[in-house]
């Protein structure tokens, strides 16, 4: 299977990056979302990237991505949302505008995309979802009440849309990666990484690659009979929940 349309939101780095990539390599026609700067020529590979600017906290930016995306390779049959940012503390010093914002682009930033993306893969009765969780959506963290619950609400949100959409032979689908060698990870301190690597029984972080190779299978036709299921790439963190 080659020469799909896919999307990737927050593609402009890490794990969205390494999926653009992989699917690139498969020669699909891949277009990815960015919020700050689109990715550097020399992180792609293959035919170019279709960049396109968008938060997906912004519900224009995403209907102008994806008149965008439509023009220029018509609609997406792959969707992987991988936008998501982290925005850590204690609940006791947590404010409302941080668990709002956190919330709003993980959680309701999916929702937004997956809404619109939505139609018209159950107009050709075909498409694959898949949505990138974490295992702290089942482990918890402490400092992470707000992103775990958004990585959560992700996991109900994609096995309801998963039940909606299986007669039109649409997937969706969840990863839920552990501690991965991206710039979200660098912006944890090194003595909390350390601790949370202590857990890991295979002892090192994963690559993004590792995480690709897993959207890789779930967007394949070899996943056709695969739909609300939820693919740890933890190294063993969560022995599979
Ligand atoms: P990075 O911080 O390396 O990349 C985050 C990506 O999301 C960037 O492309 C960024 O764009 C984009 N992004 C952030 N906010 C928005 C927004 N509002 N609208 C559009 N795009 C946005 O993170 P990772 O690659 O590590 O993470 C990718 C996903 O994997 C996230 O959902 C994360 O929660 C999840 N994850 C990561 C783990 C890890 O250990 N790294 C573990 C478990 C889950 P820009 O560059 O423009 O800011």
């Amino acid at each position: 299977m080659s020469g799909r349309v896919v999307l990737i939101t927050g593609g402009s780095r890490g794990i969205g990056l390494a999926c653009a990539r992989r699917f690139q390599e498969l020669g699909d026609h891949v277009a990815v979302t960015y919020r700050t700067s689109p990715p550097a020529p020399r992180d792609q590979g293959g035919e170019p990237l279709l960049a396109l600017r968008c938060d997906v906290a912004v519900p224009e930016d995403v209907e102008a991505a994806f008149s965008t995306l439509e023009a220029e390779l018509g609609p997406a049959e792959v969707l992987v949302c991988s936008a998501g940012i982290t925005d850590d503390g204690l609940l006791m010093r947590m404010s409302e505008e941080r668990w709002h914002q956190v919330i709003e682009t993980n959680l309701t930033g999916t929702f937004r995309v997956a809404k619109r993306a939505i139609g018209p893969m159950l107009k050709a009765r075909r498409g694959r979802i898949v949505m990138i969780s974490s295992a702290v959506a089942y482990l918890g963290n402490a400092g992470q009440a707000n992103y775990a619950a958004s990585k959560a609400g992700l996991v109900g949100f994609a096995r309801s849309l998963a039940r909606e959409v299986a007669g039109r032979s649409v997937t969706v689908n969840v990863v839920a990666p552990g501690l991965i060698d991206t710039d979200m990870l660098s912006a944890l301190a090194e003595e909390h990484t350390a601790a949370l690597l202590s857990r890991v029984p295979l002892a090192r972080l994963g690559d993004p690659a590792e995480v690709a190779a897993a959207v890789e299978y779930l967007a394949s036709a070899s996943a056709g009979y695969v739909t609300g299921a939820v693919l740890a790439v933890d190294g063993g963190l969560g022995m599979g929940h």
